[in-house]
């Protein structure tokens, strides 16, 4: 079986062709020649890839939509905010999905650009980002139709979701505001 990561990198390459230039062309000030996607506040990425019954989604936002800093948490009080912040990354209902029952298998969230892991200190200054890492097994994920994303509602900084997708059968590309939630694959 074909690693879903695999499809990720492949829909990013393609549909970075397609859709950035029109998912950024009013954006001059922020231009990136580099693979990397461009880190504006309030926007965030959203990537799914379905390969057979497997679904990974990916999630990528600037650290300041979800604990509202980017640089490492310095007080409690901040430590705080990033353990919250990774209890609501990691809730089970996150993302639901009609046409199939799909369940979490694993997750991986990566906020490291905002809190210390062992002891090195090497504070970087500017911007930083925060990323979560899902795989859920479908039951029948040929017939896995809606994906609702319930991210806007727990990290109301999060303004747009800019969603890209791909399935065996055809790839799309989508944004989402607070009040539109559902992606629908097929
Ligand atoms: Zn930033």
């Amino acid at each position: 079986m074909l690693k879903p990561y695999c499809l990720i990198v492949a829909l990013l390459v393609s549909s970075m062709l397609i859709a950035a230039p029109q998912l950024h062309s009013n954006n001059s000030d922020k231009q990136s020649e580099s693979a990397q996607q461009s880190h504006l506040h309030g926007t965030a990425q959203l990537t799914l890839a379905l390969e057979g019954n497997a679904l990974e989604i990916s999630f990528e936002s600037p650290a300041a939509n979800i604990v509202g800093f980017e640089h490492k948490a310095t007080d409690e009080k901040q430590i705080k905010v990033v353990k919250q912040a990774k209890q609501k990354l990691q809730a089970a209902d996150l993302f639901s999905f009609s046409g199939s029952d799909c369940s979490l298998k694993k997750t991986e969230i990566d906020m490291s650009s905002v809190i210390e892991e062992g002891h090195q200190h090497n504070d970087r200054e500017g911007h930083s980002e925060i990323s979560a890492n899902y795989r859920y097994e479908c039951s029948t994920g040929e017939k896995l139709e809606t994906v609702s994303v319930n991210l806007m509602s727990r990290f109301p900084a999060v303004k747009t979701l800019e969603v890209r997708w791909l399935t065996y059968r055809q790839q799309g590309a989508t944004k989402l505001k607070a009040q539109s939630h559902l992606i629908r694959i097929r």
